[in-house]
């Protein structure tokens, strides 16, 4: 296919990009189209292109909670650079693009003396995609910290929705797919720089200490309240357990780690083989946080 974005400027458009490049589980085929885009202005223009010619499209923030297909993706993998990773400040609220990446955020916001966010620290996602699934931990999660986004929906309208109505739950949202985020008005609390400092370094170190090291999307699987799916892999003797190079971590039972060349279909069918044996075992039904993009 000629490239339909050719008279767009203020976007770089790499044809047959692997996506597997742009994801920290180092999974997944071509997109057709990837592009980084840097303007709103931009962004809308490809939009109606894309909707002209009926393209499917999705965004990808850090790639840190999607698993994508070994076939790739048809259509345009749409990733927020330039503008959309701007943050600014005014008063306590801070206005952030929706590419900007969390640790990014924590850092800027703290040394300016604000905090209260620390709870996010090593989430290597970004904002955007933070938002689309209510990202979190130690019980606490980004709905907390959000005024209010910016959306372009599929039909390319702009909209601004309070926190009410983006409809957080547990790691997830009531966005619809198509949805992107551009901005996010988020709340910070002011605070001594060498205390917000302090409390991120606590959070790095306590999720050095438990997290494995590898390519992995972290936690596969949301804790089906009150349990914790880890600890019920654990229990039933899975860590360890392989289908081709993908594995249920060692050192924690919700990690599937991609141990080099894991195709995606070996991380689906390791999953599915998990899944069935929680339900066989301990009569509860586990379900997936991350993405499956096919
Ligand atoms: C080592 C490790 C540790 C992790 N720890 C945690 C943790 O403690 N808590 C937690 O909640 N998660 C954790 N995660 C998962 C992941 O980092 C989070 O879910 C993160 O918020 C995903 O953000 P992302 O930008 O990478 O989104 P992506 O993986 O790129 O995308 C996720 C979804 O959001 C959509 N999306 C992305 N950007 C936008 C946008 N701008 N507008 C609209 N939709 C968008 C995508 O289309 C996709 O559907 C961890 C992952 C890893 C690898």
């Amino acid at each position: 296919m000629k490239n339909p974005f050719e008279a767009i400027t203020g976007i770089k458009i790499i044809k047959d990009e692997p996506i597997s490049k742009h994801t920290s589980f180092h999974i997944g085929g071509n997109a057709k189209f990837f592009v980084r885009i840097y303007s709103i202005r931009a962004l809308k223009r490809i939009l109606k292109i894309m909707k002209k010619r009926k393209m499917k499209y999705f965004v990808i923030g850090a790639g840190t909670n999607v698993l994508v297909s070994d076939k790739g993706f048809p259509g345009v993998v749409i990733k927020l650079n330039g503008f959309f990773t701007k943050i600014k400040r005014r008063g306590n609220l801070f206005y952030c693009g929706g590419g900007v990446l969390i640790d990014r955020l924590l850092m800027n916001v703290g040394e300016q003396g604000y905090g209260g966010a620390e709870f996010l620290a090593g989430i290597p996602g970004t904002v955007g995609g933070s938002i689309m699934g209510n990202a979190g931990a130690f019980g606490r999660s980004f709905a907390e910290i959000v005024d209010e986004i910016t959306i372009i929906t599929q039909k390319i309208i702009e909209q601004n929705l309070d926190n009410k109505r983006i409809g957080f739950g547990y790691r997830n949202s009531k966005l619809k797919n198509g949805t992107i985020i551009i901005l996010a008005k988020i709340r910070f609390a002011k605070k001594r720089r060498k205390n917000i400092m302090a409390e991120i370094k606590r959070n790095l170190k306590y999720r050095w200490q438990r997290q494995p090291v590898g390519y992995s999307a972290g936690s596969f699987f949301k804790n089906p309240l009150p349990y914790s799916a880890g600890k019920l892999i654990e229990e039933c003797g899975l860590k360890g357990l392989r289908v081709g190079d993908a594995e249920v971590s060692t050192k924690h039972g919700n990690f599937i780690i991609n141990r080099g060349k894991a195709k995606s279909s070996d991380v689906i069918e390791l999953a599915k083989r998990i899944k069935k044996i929680i339900r066989d075992r301990k009569g509860i039904s586990l379900k997936q946080e991350v993405k499956i993009l096919n």
